[in-house]
């Protein structure tokens, strides 16, 4: 049973303004945590719970959102805190109506290219986090294309050998890993990447303002980010036109697109298991093909 006076002191005192214990929404529609709806009218908070355990990756997700936050590009729930309560961890943020309105994807399109003009220095970010329930490692690095290898393919290729996808996905994995540089011909710089912007991840208000939310923050190439928005769908042409008008995207960004989403479809290999395996394999075979 979640310890809801925990939760609502804990909000209370990092916020200062008094946070009731109740009443309780518990929402559905998330992959990973369960979500709940606390308080009322303009007092409604959103707050999700896991295990204890995992309090290190929502403690990384009110970072994401909070670096989000301070482009003051992309609107995104304002995080309120994060912390324990009896055996379950948790983050409060703030709660936005979404849906049953209007849907602005240009604006959705044209904010997400005003977030990615926010850069660092470096490839990474100052933490890791999480991928889904996969571990996300964001050590510094000054070349994006070792950053790429090292921490995203390589990183998820080892863990798809620790789950017996051995053989060929290996072997052609390893020439993709030696060879893909070649593909990344267009300078990328060190932009902030929501890093898990599939078509879930973004919401609507009520008065149409895209928002979005439950981030795998990184600095990388920006074309991470909107290749995702091309994997499961979601986003719309207007949504693309209107990134594009903002900030146009370099020649070779169709074939990059395949090498930054074979990312999230290893990911969903290691999480969902074999169904993806073929996908992987079609996708690091196009690769080598390019390559020629
Ligand atoms: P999970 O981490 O389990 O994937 P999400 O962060 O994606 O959970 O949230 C689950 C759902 O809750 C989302 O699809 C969205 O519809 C809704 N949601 C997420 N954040 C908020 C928020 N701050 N206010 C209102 N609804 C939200």
């Amino acid at each position: 049973m979640t310890d809801w006076p925990s939760i609502a002191e804990q909000i209370t005192a990092a916020s200062g303004r008094r946070c009731a214990a109740g009443p309780v929404q518990p929402i559905g529609g998330g992959c990973i945590n369960r979500a709940a709806v606390l308080g009322s009218g303009d007092q409604r908070l959103f707050v999700k719970l896991n295990e204890v355990g995992l309090l290190a990756m929502f403690e990384a997700e009110a970072a994401g959102l909070a670096e989000m936050a301070s482009t003051q590009s992309i609107r995104v729930p304002m995080p309120i805190c994060t912390g324990v309560a009896g055996l379950e961890s948790f983050i409060a943020m703030d709660f936005i109506a979404l849906g049953g309105g209007r849907s602005d994807a240009k604006a959705a399109g044209r904010q997400l290219a005003a977030m990615h003009r926010c850069r660092r220095e470096r490839f990474g970010w100052d933490r890791d986090n999480t991928i889904g329930s996969t571990p996300q490692p964001n050590p510094a690095y000054d070349d994006w294309v070792s950053f790429w290898a090292d921490q995203r393919l390589g990183f998820q290729l080892k863990l798809a050998a620790e789950n017996g996808y051995r053989g060929r996905l290996q072997q052609r994995g390893a020439q993709l890993l030696e060879r893909f540089g070649a593909l990344i011909d267009h300078d990328p710089a060190p932009s902030l990447l929501h890093g898990d912007l599939w078509g879930g991840n973004l919401g609507y208000a009520q008065d149409g303002a895209p928002v979005i939310f439950d981030p795998a923050c990184y600095y990388g190439d920006r074309e991470a980010d909107l290749a995702m928005t091309e994997l499961f769908g979601g986003f719309g042409m207007h949504f693309r036109a209107a990134y594009e008008e903002a900030w146009p995207l370099a020649p070779g960004y169709p074939v990059r697109k395949q090498l930054y989403n074979l990312y999230h479809v290893l990911n969903h290999l290691n999480l969902f298991g074999g169904g993806y395996l073929s996908q992987a394999e079609n996708m690091v075979d196009q690769l080598l093909a390019e390559l020629c």
